[in-house]
């Protein structure tokens, strides 16, 4: 709260540092003793009309805030979480460009590999593989506990439904290429490859309506033709993955088992027939996880 907003414009928006001294010297000498003077030794009990005003304003907010946090704690709850999502960061105005890091591997001209986005944020990205399990709730879920969501999706399983890749879609999640029949690329040649890759490219654009920027090839296996095809076809990077989510585990790349900033989490459309549980139970076990190392889940799109 700041009394003197209006003749200073702190803690406002504008401003820039230099207050027109025009503008001061309309709101009179209240003003003038407020920009830097020293204050009165005793402020009075009472606020003047327009700084009472400002204070029921505030109240008002933090009535709003305290209903916002309420709801937050009660989504949270009501989804079996152990507490609710730390919020991430602003995404950064524009993708920062990447450096050769532990995790990135550039090459000359080919799209980026890359297992952990250079970041000193306490974020992690969560990727979904596949496309199998169509499962509603947990796009729901995402959705109310605001966790962003980055699907790689291979075209022979969402076929059935692309209707619910376009949902994800329009709720803000990213869906991005993960070829159209999930063959491991590294033993085709340069041509299949891009069949595989480009083909997979166009349909994710007629069927969802963006081209994808992002790429990741079945089972992390590739080779240099591999990001050529991609690169190719409009493909800007190849993220991995540093941990893999289970419904009921995680499993960390290194001895440390601890999530880094930056680190790409990966886990699959998947249904109980596959693995032990369902897609909120798996999206219940990456939150707290995350949450309970301190970390938040950023959209990684708005970072690769
Ligand atoms: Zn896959």
């Amino acid at each position: 709260m700041c009394l003197a907003a209006a003749v200073a414009g702190c803690g406002g928006t504008g401003g820039g540092g230099a207050v027109p001294s025009a503008a001061a010297a309309r709101t009179g000498a209240s003003a003038v003793a407020d920009r830097g003077a020293p204050r009165p030794p005793a402020a009075p009990l009472v606020l003047p009309g327009p700084a009472r005003a400002e204070e029921e304003t505030s109240g008002e907010a933090a009535a709003r805030k305290a209903q916002a946090a309420r709801a937050v704690l009660e989504t949270a709850a009501r989804w079996g979480l152990a507490r609710p999502p730390l919020p991430a960061p602003p995404p950064p105005a524009s993708r920062p460009e990447l450096v050769a890091a532990q995790g990135v591997k550039l090459a000359n001209g080919l799209p980026p590999v890359v297992y952990r986005v250079p970041t000193d944020e306490r974020i992690v990205f969560l990727t979904v593989d596949d496309g199998a399990e169509k499962d509603p709730e947990f796009g729901r879920m995402a959705a109310e506990l605001g966790v962003p969501l980055s699907t790689f999706v291979a075209d022979y399983l969402a076929r059935s439904d692309y209707g619910y890749f376009r949902n994800l879609a329009a709720q803000g999640d990213a869906v991005n290429n993960h070829t159209i029949n999930h063959r491991n690329l590294k033993v085709l040649g340069y041509g299949t490859q891009r069949e595989e890759i480009c083909r997979q490219q166009d349909q994710l654009e007629e069927q969802i309506g963006v081209r994808p920027r992002l790429f990741r090839p079945p089972y992390g296996e590739y080779n240099e033709d591999t990001l050529r095809a991609a690169g190719s076809c409009g493909v800007e990077a190849v993220p991995l993955w540093n941990e893999e989510a289970f419904p009921d585990r995680m499993e960390y790349r290194y001895e440390d088992q601890r999530l880094h900033p930056g680190d790409i989490i990966l886990t699959h459309f998947r249904g109980p027939d596959l693995w032990p549980g369902t897609m909120p139970d798996l999206l219940r076990k990456v939150v707290d996880e995350v949450t309970a190392q301190g970390f938040a889940l950023a959209r990684l799109d708005d970072y690769l």
